[in-house]
């Protein structure tokens, strides 16, 4: 005879919390996820359905393998893996947990996955970020995107926080900041722009428009048009 756990037969969905890298498709036209350890390899949209990282024809979570989308139910444990070096331009992921799950001690590892809300920490620099540009790695077919502050983007492939969400689709929401930033952006309209992301936006776009003309200006000192010197 096997013991087996109860089945729990929750009302609401469980809610959890992970932390991701931001990827942009190649083609710039989708935006999803990509976990920091097993199941890196394999790019997430909002709304996605888990499969076996290791190929194994079972549906994840299998109880006898590691796959399936993994969460903590505690969000200030997910937050400290934020911490480590490798983890630093990592996003913190609201999830809710759909279809079958695993119950752990720590958390959920399940088959179906919602993305509610993205928190972005701040830019390399320490600047709280308004955008999501290129990271410099990826993996095939997607570029992965790190918080940006707008003076740090110059002119790299980017996304301000709210495009990235319209991408990303399935009622998405992308907010900056971490912990006192948390309730101001909790007021925020919850479709279209609020004052917020509005003002982001206009600050990520003029610092492009600095960076753009700085090299324009560039190009006119140094130029083909302005190398004459008689
Ligand atoms: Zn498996
Ligand atoms: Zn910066």
């Amino acid at each position: 005879m096997r013991l087996r756990l109860p089945e729990e037969r929750p009302t609401e969905p469980p809610t959890g919390y992970k932390i991701a890298h931001p990827v942009l498709s190649q083609d710039g036209t989708r935006g999803g996820f990509t976990g920091v350890s097993l199941g890196g390899a394999l790019p997430y949209g909002v709304l996605a359905d888990a499969s076996c990282v290791y190929g194994l024809r079972h549906k994840a979570p299998h109880r006898r393998c590691d796959c399936g989308f993994h969460c903590v139910h505690d969000r200030a444990a997910a937050e400290a893996l934020l911490c480590t070096a490798e983890h630093r331009a990592a996003v913190l992921l609201e999830v809710t947990v759909l279809g079958r799950y695993l119950r752990f001690e720590r958390g959920f590892r399940y088959a179906r996955q919602r993305v509610r809300t993205a928190t972005v920490g701040p830019c390399a620099c320490g600047t709280a970020a308004v955008a999501l540009a290129d990271a410099d790695w990826g993996r095939p077919g997607w570029r992965a995107l790190a918080p940006s502050c707008p003076g740090c983007v110059r002119g790299r492939t980017s996304l301000s926080l709210a495009g990235f969400a319209r991408l990303a689709g399935e009622g998405l929401r992308v907010v900056a900041g971490s912990g006192d930033a948390l309730p101001s952006a909790g007021l925020a309209a919850p479709e279209g722009l609020g004052v917020p992301e509005l003002v982001a936006e206009a600050a990520l776009l003029q610092a492009r428009l600095d960076w753009f003309q700085t090299q324009l200006g560039r190009l006119g000192e140094h130029g083909p048009g302005g190398g004459r010197q008689g």
